[in-house]
């Protein structure tokens, strides 16, 4: 069978150095709040290219801290709107009504998957503060265009990076094209812990101290107490194992793009629409790879019985969900079209050429 992730594998490639990370760690005796964090925080800003990076404890409170710090900081108030793809995972949308904000969806660019940058300006009203602009998939989305929309209307600019780390545009990494930039460390993601992590990055100092108060109870000295603080930190052991595999990334996302390559020219079946490979002005890191078919759930189904396993990204879309019962009733056509299409086919550092060559032959015989 042809995991869609083998996980182990993946960690497996480093499994010595995590090894003795792990046992550093245990041995160390200290497990929150110290060197490890503090290493891995140094390198994920350099990596980046950001003043700061922050480790907190997943994705989705990286984003609640970061509008969180601006209502702190007096930039954002509640009911005040953040402007989202329609498309995207939930947690986004999540980060946005947890805070009291209201989540404007905007429909994706059914070629990129990613918001249409084009239909963003129709939907800023008085109340529009921020952008919440999610690198779905592991490709940027990212413009000129976009950039002078957000100065105009004095919009401030988050990503969503959870998908993306090591994506870039002209040269410029995401995590870095934006006011501040969320990232995700669950296991499955290109830089994947051993449990939950998330970091911010951001240039602003005042909002990265902001988050560093609100994420350790609201505290910047000890038993000092500034804001109604959360408690989402980066453990220790999670830290040590994130800055190994930090190392590795941009090789490791050198095989996802090798794979992505290959699918794009091999497989050749009408049935199946493929993704589009971007021009060199963004590089692309493939958290995964997507073909759209009208018959979707039998192409699945087809390639459950040829032991490949794939997986869909996602299947109801967050205005269909109960959770947003507000949003049952309103269209988001192209949304809608691509939760019924979609499906993710392996790729991962670990997948062998013999493998890919699999998965083509059965695609082109479907
Ligand atoms: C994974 C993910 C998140 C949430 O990250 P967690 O670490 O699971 O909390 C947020 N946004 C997107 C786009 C994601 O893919």
């Amino acid at each position: 069978m042809i995991k869609f992730l083998d996980l182990l594998q993946v960690n497996f490639l480093h499994k010595e150095e995590i090894e003795q990370r792990l046992l550093d760690v245990f041995r160390s005796g200290w497990y929150l709040l110290g060197e490890e964090v503090k290493r891995f925080e140094v390198n994920l800003a350099a990596y980046i290219g950001t003043k700061h990076a922050i480790g907190v404890a997943n994705g989705l409170d990286a984003l609640r801290l970061i509008l969180r710090a601006y209502k702190e900081l007096g930039l954002i108030k509640a009911g005040d709107e953040v402007i989202v793809p329609s498309n995207t995972y939930i947690a986004s949308i999540l980060a946005i009504s947890d805070n009291n904000l209201v989540p404007v969806l905007v429909e994706p660019d059914p070629q990129t998957f990613n918001i249409d940058i084009g239909r963003i300006e129709e939907k800023i009203t008085a109340r529009t503060k921020a952008i919440m602009l999610v690198h779905l998939q592991g490709r940027v989305v990212y413009s000129e265009q976009l950039r002078a929309v957000a100065t105009k209307h004095n919009l401030k600019i988050v990503e969503d990076n959870a998908q993306a780390i090591g994506a870039s545009w002209q040269g410029i990494k995401t995590g870095k094209l934006g006011d501040a930039a969320g990232f995700s460390f669950y296991p499955g993601k290109n830089l994947g812990a051993l449990g939950d992590a998330g970091a911010v990055t951001t240039e602003d100092d005042a909002l990265a101290a902001t988050i560093r108060a609100l994420a350790n109870y609201g505290s910047n000295q000890k038993y000092v107490n500034i804001y109604q603080g959360l408690n989402s930190r980066l453990d220790e052991i999670q830290a040590a194992v994130l800055d190994v595999k930090l190392k590795y990334i941009d090789e490791e996302n050198a095989v996802r793009r090798m794979i992505a390559k290959r699918y794009n020219k091999e497989i050749v079946n009408p049935k199946l629409q493929l993704p589009e490979i971007p021009n060199d002005e963004q590089e692309h890191v493939w958290h995964v790879y997507v073909v759209r078919s009208v018959d979707r759930d039998e192409l699945q189904q087809y390639l459950t019985d040829n032991g490949v396993q794939t997986v869909i990204h996602y299947p109801i879309p967050p205005h269909k969900q109960k959770a947003y019962a507000e949003w049952n009733n309103k269209s988001y056509p192209i949304s809608e079209q691509m939760h019924d299409e979609v499906l993710s086919l392996p790729i991962s550092p670990v997948m062998s050429d013999s493998e890919v060559t699999t998965i083509v032959d059965l695609l082109n015989k479907y």
